[in-house]
């Protein structure tokens, strides 16, 4: 370990000591403390202490209102009592770095009927329905803003504040060309023919396998959301995107809530925004991907 590294850790270790203080009420005994890395730009780590372990990830600077968001959407999902979320214990700012502390979910082997038992789960997860679509506070999907002010139609409401938004901010950003902007917006002409307008769905709202993991049952648990109530076959569609999910996963899904036929269909459809926020955090790499869809339909 050279000095930079040292000096970091350090800084980091003595940052951690200060949550744990703020929320535990003393300086308690760290008995273990594990750095993960895995996510965007937040760092997270393990604290093991005799209350139990827990997971702090935190972040520098200009992201407020962040944590807050993504504490208010784990407890959104906990309060279901559909499926393992953790709880979540606090968030705050300390000087200059944002922190979410929770509780740390420690994984059990998994459990032979995982993949059904999670298909049925997130079912009942999007049984979970609401008046109109959206969500009384707004959120982000990894560091990009997600508006989530409420709407009536939810194809409109994935028109307007998903894929135009992020199609919007990749010609701001000169991420695509103002003709591929004009042929996005052309496409969003047809979506109320191609896709069903369903009931408002309670969603996750980032659901890929990075996201899903294993509670201390051997039973699926979900972190990171970014959840609103929206259309269900998107989220369902992600799933796809990055592969991962087992068929019994979506048999089971659609023995509880069934799936209108053509769905396959519609898959490219929905990925259409997760494409457009990866063009957005990560760059052109997933362009070639946008205009396939596209020239499909046009
Ligand atoms: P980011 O917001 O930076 O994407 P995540 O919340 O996705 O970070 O966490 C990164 C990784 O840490 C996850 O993929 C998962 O493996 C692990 N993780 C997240 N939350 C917990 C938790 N509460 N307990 C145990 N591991 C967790």
């Amino acid at each position: 370990m050279n000095d930079t590294m040292t000096f970091q850790t350090q800084e980091q270790y003595q940052f951690i000591e200060t949550i744990l203080f703020e929320n535990l009420g003393y300086n308690p005994e760290v008995l273990d403390f594990q750095f993960f890395y895995g996510g965007n730009f937040n760092l997270a780590v393990k604290v093991k202490v005799k209350e139990g372990d827990f997971f702090i990830k935190w972040n520098h600077g200009d992201h407020d209102g962040m944590f807050e968001s993504e504490a208010k959407s784990l407890k959104v999902l906990g309060d279901t009592h559909v499926m393992s979320i953790p709880k979540v214990v606090n968030y705050g700012k300390i000087v200059d770095k944002h922190y979410l502390m929770m509780e740390f979910l420690t994984a059990a082997f998994k459990q032979n009927n995982y993949w059904s038992d999670f298909g049925q789960k997130l079912a009942q997860l999007h049984l979970h329905t609401a008046p109109q679509f959206g969500l009384d506070y707004n959120n982000y999907i990894g560091a990009l803003p997600q508006s989530n002010e409420w709407m009536d139609n939810g194809v409109s409401f994935w028109i307007e504040k998903r894929l135009k938004v992020q199609a919007g901010l990749a010609l701001y950003e000169r991420r695509i060309t103002q003709q591929l902007y004009d042929r996005i917006l052309a496409f969003c002409e047809q979506l109320p023919t191609l896709i069903p307008n369903e009931k408002p769905a309670l969603i996750h709202g980032d659901l890929w396998s990075g996201n899903v993991m294993t509670d201390s049952s051997g039973l699926v648990a979900l972190v990171d959301p970014a959840c609103y109530y929206g259309l269900r076959e998107a989220e369902l569609a992600f799933t796809t995107m990055f592969g991962g999910f087992d068929t019994n996963f979506y048999e089971a899904y659609h023995e509880i809530y069934p799936i209108e036929n053509g769905f396959g269909d519609r898959i490219p459809i929905y990925n259409l925004y997760p494409l457009m926020v990866h063009v957005n955090l990560f760059g052109g790499g997933y362009l070639d991907a946008v205009e396939k869809i596209l020239k499909k339909f046009e």
